[in-house]
């Protein structure tokens, strides 16, 4: 069934779904990295969604901003590292754009990417085509924003452009980032912070039609 919007519960829910699918996807996220990085991502992934679900699980937030602020903190403080930076840039920046919004409708999604993929941007230093998350959080915000309907709308099309760019991402040479020193080596292989805003963005469109 399509939806118009989320309200903040559901918003919540919806996090605590991704939460669970990228702690199940620690061993494809581990092996993305080894690819192309040191390894880490999986585990950090993991360590960062397990604080998720304690921030989220059986909480009330006044606002859907604030469930996607409450997610990218618990990333921040918990994970470390350059990719507890961005991935908490994301969520917690995204969720600000948000402001007191009481629930999550498709124009909501688009802000979400826009202001979650400027802000890690700005953050990390990488514009797409660098071979990183950039990749696929520009094109899950140019789709969403392009979709300007209901949130169903608004997040098949924020999954459509991040997994587009994660398949884009494995014929980039890695300019900045995790593979940066390995050059025209990198090719080949998608980035994992690519592989893990697919599964994010695809978990959420998923949420809508379980
Ligand atoms: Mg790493």
């Amino acid at each position: 069934m399509p939806k118009e919007y989320l309200t903040i519960d559901e918003t919540r829910d919806m996090m605590l779904v991704v939460a669970d699918k990228i702690i199940e996807a620690e061993p494809i996220l581990t092996d993305a990295d080894r690819a192309l990085g040191d390894g880490d991502h999986g585990i950090g992934m993991e360590r960062g969604m397990t604080a998720v679900k304690e921030a989220l699980d059986g909480n009330e937030f006044p606002c859907v901003g604030k469930v996607f602020m409450g997610v990218g903190m618990a990333m921040m403080s918990s994970m470390g590292g350059a990719s507890g930076a961005v991935f908490g840039t994301l969520f917690r920046s995204g969720g600000k754009a948000l402001k007191d919004a009481e629930s999550l409708d498709g124009a909501g999604v688009a802000t979400f990417w826009k202001e979650g993929s400027e802000n890690v941007m700005s953050r990390g230093g990488a514009k797409p085509g660098d071979k990183t998350m950039v990749d696929s959080l520009v094109p899950a915000a140019e789709k969403s924003a392009a979709a300007t309907g209901s949130v169903s709308e608004a997040l098949i099309a924020a999954a459509m452009g991040a997994v587009a760019g994660r398949d884009a991402s494995e014929d980039m040479i890695a300019t900045m980032g995790r593979a940066k020193t390995l050059g025209e080596k990198s090719l080949g292989k998608p980035d994992a912070g690519c592989v893990s805003v697919a599964i994010i963005a695809e978990t959420m469109r998923d949420f809508i039609d379980s």
